[in-house]
């Protein structure tokens, strides 16, 4: 068991996938994560092995986007210019997801990287966890694009992994700060794919979706979870809702592999979100994350990078994330030339000293004002509850 494999996909290219100096998703924190995970040591690490993404066919796009959208996003990244074509109606341009040239082979490569990651961790019987960090597109749509996200590149990987076992049972879990719409929609009817998001409520961000109501259409129904959270959850109440319910609806489910949407922007200090997670928090996700895959998902864990608007954030985080894949327990420090390189790249962020960091204002602010907490943690009750009372029963029947 211990010496089975954990695959990384990367390679420098993935800085193609850049929406400009003025966008919050900047492909700089990648090149950081990859940074702090070969100078605190992970990458020499005799169980990785460091694999070099292809892009992926126009044929793979199509079995989850429409031609007329994927030759519109082909045509803008040729020519920017292209007054042919529509840019609004595919959910490009000024805003959200602007034109770049050469974003067609970018959002490809993205694709392509999650489908060399579902290739090895399926076909491969040495490797047991593989890791897309720029992957995670959870919000594009059969023919849109949608909140920084040009092709879904889980989508492609979860098709692919049915057409080469066309009865291959997926579980996807998000902890992206935003609702895992994308990937919920575009299964929604599928009982092979049961999709679970946490995620800052609907009512109060960008997608506006993901509520407990949403539960899965005709065959599906029953296999789509939600966890909408208000805004300022903190560790404790996150983490009691998700070790209460994740690894029962898991185990209800028992599916041949695990697939995770790692995104950070759960942490406090995100930009542009309102939850109250610390880095700490993640330490815990990624070891139940282990040990559900492990004990529930067949011993198969295919993880995608995801959302994360702190440079400093997302690189500490999923430098964890890997950590737990490779059974490696980090210390609480830093390597000091990556702190060297944050300070030149990063001046406009506060700069870490730790490893993982942890929110006590947070817990303060709830001590100091009682009514609220004990609203927040009674609604966090009521979830937990739903879980229980409904969601993993419906899992349990078949
Ligand atoms: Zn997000």
């Amino acid at each position: 068991m211990g010496s089975k494999k954990v695959g990384l996909i990367y390679t420098n290219e993935y800085q193609q996938y850049n929406f400009g100096e003025q966008h919050p998703l900047r492909p700089l924190r990648i090149k950081l994560t990859y940074s702090l995970m070969e100078k605190i040591g992970l990458l020499n690490n005799e169980s990785l092995a460091i694999i070099e993404p292809r892009m992926c066919t126009r044929e793979e796009l199509e079995m989850v986007h429409s031609t007329d959208y994927i030759e519109a996003v082909k045509k803008l990244s040729d020519d920017p210019k292209n007054k042919e074509i529509l840019p609004y109606k595919y959910g490009l341009g000024p805003g959200d997801n602007p034109i770049f040239k050469g974003m067609y082979e970018a959002s490809s490569l993205v694709c392509g990287a999650s489908l060399v990651a579902a290739d090895i961790v399926w076909k491969e019987n040495d490797f047991r966890f593989t890791f897309n960090p720029a992957g995670g597109l959870h919000h594009a749509m059969k023919d849109k694009a949608s909140g920084f996200c040009i092709f879904n590149d889980i989508a492609v990987a979860i098709k692919h992994l049915q057409k080469l076992d066309k009865n291959i049972r997926i579980a996807y879990l998000d902890i992206d700060c935003h609702h895992g719409d994308g990937v919920q929609w575009l299964f929604y009817d599928d009982p092979n794919v049961l999709t679970i998001s946490l995620h800052q409520s609907g009512k109060f961000l960008f997608p506006g979706t993901g509520d407990t109501k949403e539960r899965g259409d005709s065959e599906g129904e029953g296999f789509a979870i939600n966890f909408p959270l208000l805004p300022g959850t903190s560790n404790k109440m996150y983490l009691k809702l998700f070790r209460r319910c994740v690894p029962r609806i898991l185990e209800a489910y028992n599916p041949d592999i695990l697939l995770t949407q790692l995104g950070v922007d759960t942490h406090f200090n995100d930009p542009l979100t309102q939850l109250g997670l610390s880095i700490s928090i993640y330490r815990d996700l990624g070891q139940t994350m282990e040990t559900c895959a492990t004990d529930y998902c067949n011993n198969r864990w295919l993880a995608f990078g995801g959302g994360g608007y702190s440079m400093t954030v997302v690189p500490r985080a999923w430098t964890i994330f890997l950590s737990k894949m490779l059974h490696i327990d980090l210390e609480n420090k830093l390597p000091e030339s990556w702190i060297r390189e944050v300070k030149q790249n990063v001046p406009y962020e506060e700069v870490p000293y730790l490893l993982w960091d942890r929110n006590d204002k947070i817990e303060v602010q709830l001590l100091s004002h009682p009514e609220i907490a004990k609203k927040m943690i009674d609604y966090n009750k009521q979830l937990i509850e739903l879980c229980e009372e409904k969601y993993i029963p419906a899992l349990s029947k078949i």
